[in-house]
């Protein structure tokens, strides 16, 4: 597999408790080079269409609220695999059945209040790094 670039979200429940620090070190403990990274606010629009998949789902719209309430941070990550091995330090969606050491069954505070955002193929990677950065703002 060679070098892949994934997109990652530190959310609202993850910035609010100061974990920004701790949760990109995990990244780069775990080899994936934060080669982009922002802090801004979503506005509810951007997050619906951010979430649009989940549209028809019952939790969207305490997923957009919890998603506009606080800051998020933004980051382009890169590595070996990158997008399967985001997904696997970020943990299962539900805390509870989280692997110990990842992310989530460390931080995240419900399956909702996850801490961590991480795309899940190629497609929806490039779709998202392009949705929040420039070609400007990522380093060749
Ligand atoms: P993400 O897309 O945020 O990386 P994921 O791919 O693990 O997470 P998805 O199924 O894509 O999980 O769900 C998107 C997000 O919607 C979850 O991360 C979580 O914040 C929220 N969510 C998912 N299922 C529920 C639920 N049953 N109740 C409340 N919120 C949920
Ligand atoms: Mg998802």
């Amino acid at each position: 597999m060679a070098t892949q670039r994934t997109f990652s979200i530190i959310k609202p429940d993850a910035t609010k408790r100061n974990l920004t620090g701790a949760i990109a070190a995990k990244f780069e403990a775990a080899g994936l080079r934060i080669v982009a990274s922002k802090r801004i606010q979503l506005t509810l629009a951007q997050a619906q269409s951010f979430y649009g998949v989940h549209s028809e789902r019952p939790f969207f719209g305490e997923l957009c609220d919890f998603m506009i309430s606080e800051p998020i941070v933004v980051q382009v990550l890169e590595g070996e695999d990158a997008i399967a091995k985001n997904r696997e330090v970020m943990g299962a969606t539900n805390p509870a059945d989280a692997d110990a050491g990842t992310i989530r069954k460390e931080y995240a505070l419900s399956i909702g209040e996850n801490s961590v955002h991480g795309s899940d193929a190629p497609e929806t990677a490039a779709e998202e790094i392009a949705f929040f950065f420039s070609g400007l703002e990522l380093v060749g």
